[in-house]
């Protein structure tokens, strides 16, 4: 590892998308010491990513979470590059593009090129089949899936999600690494949706039929849930806080890959993503941002 010893022994980190997840995930490496090169298609999305980064730097830094000298050399080792070609000299790639497993698949098949061997791939994918991803490269021993939550600088699970093909060494690397970002890691297999969303998004999606039969308003419903199961926020918020387009990305994996009915997404939900109400990202969804 000569090249993470001339980082002061942490790794350089890509991380593909910077968008809410990718510039989190960014955030979180880039605290913890590492380089990390951004890389997202839209100059504009990265110029937000960028911009993200150092308000919620800043944000910690007014909670005396971070100093203010560790809060400005955090946001100088960000890095960002609108081609692939970047991860030359990574070390880890975590990718975080839009949840849409042709995107992904191609995007593996492109890192398996132009990383460099030895690297791990791992995917933020929320639902995506890490096996059928890493079956895309000659590395499947090297894929795993690292499913951080959102907002990433904020909460405390990585779901660590073994492929079929994802080795012991892959696996406990990407354990002690995630531990080492201040994370819980815990290792789940590759089944739709895994476990994370496999149990929130039938309750989201329940909650919009809920919306779409009048049983209540998504004020209501979020109330329900909030005070009557004490859920820090109610499903549509948090809904709306994931992205209504993910939502239905998600639900339509674990539909197609389970093949229970009971996975169908929401009519509703549909009618949304077709709108572009995807939510607080888009300005509107089941509430106004
Ligand atoms: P987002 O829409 O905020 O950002 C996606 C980014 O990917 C955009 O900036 C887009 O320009 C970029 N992108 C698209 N194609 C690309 C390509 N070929 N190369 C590089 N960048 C590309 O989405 P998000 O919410 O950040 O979700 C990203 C991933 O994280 C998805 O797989 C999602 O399922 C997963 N995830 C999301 C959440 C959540 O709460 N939103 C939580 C956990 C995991």
């Amino acid at each position: 590892m000569s090249a993470a010893a001339e980082n002061g022994g942490r790794e350089h980190i890509a991380v593909i998308g910077a968008g809410q997840m990718g510039n989190g995930i960014a955030h979180v490496f880039a605290v913890s010491g590492h380089p990390v090169t951004m890389i997202d298609v839209s100059a504009d999305a990265l110029a937000r990513g960028k911009d993200t980064i150092a308000k919620n730097l800043d944000r910690q830094v007014k909670k005396s979470a971070l100093s203010g000298d560790d809060a400005n050399a955090a946001l100088a080792r960000v890095s960002t590059a609108t081609s692939l070609d970047a991860v030359s000299n990574a070390q880890l790639v975590v990718e975080a593009a839009t949840e849409r497993s042709d995107l992904k698949f191609k995007i593996f098949e492109d890192l398996d090129r132009l990383a460099p061997t030895g690297t791990i791939l791992a995917s933020n994918t929320s639902s995506i089949s890490i096996t059928e991803i890493a079956a895309r490269t000659k590395r499947p021993e090297l894929v795993i899936g690292m499913h951080f939550m959102n907002p990433v600088p904020v909460m405390q699970l990585v779901e660590v999600i073994r492929g079929l093909a994802t080795s012991d060494a892959t696996t406990a690397q990407v354990m002690s690494l995630s531990t080492a970002l201040g994370k819980t890691p815990v290792e789940v297999s590759d089944y739709p949706g895994f476990v994370a969303n496999r149990i929130l998004m039938p309750m989201i999606n329940e909650a919009i039929y809920c919306v779409m039969e009048g049983v209540g308003t998504p004020e209501a419903i979020d109330t329900v849930m909030k005070l009557g199961m004490n859920h820090p926020m109610g499903p549509l918020t948090l809904a709306d806080f994931i992205g209504l387009d993910t939502c239905l990305a998600i639900l339509e994996v674990l539909h197609k890959g389970l093949g229970d009915p009971k996975y169908r997404p929401c009519p509703l939900l549909r009618k949304y993503v077709a709108a572009g109400w995807y939510g607080k990202k888009s300005g509107r969804g089941f509430y106004k941002y």
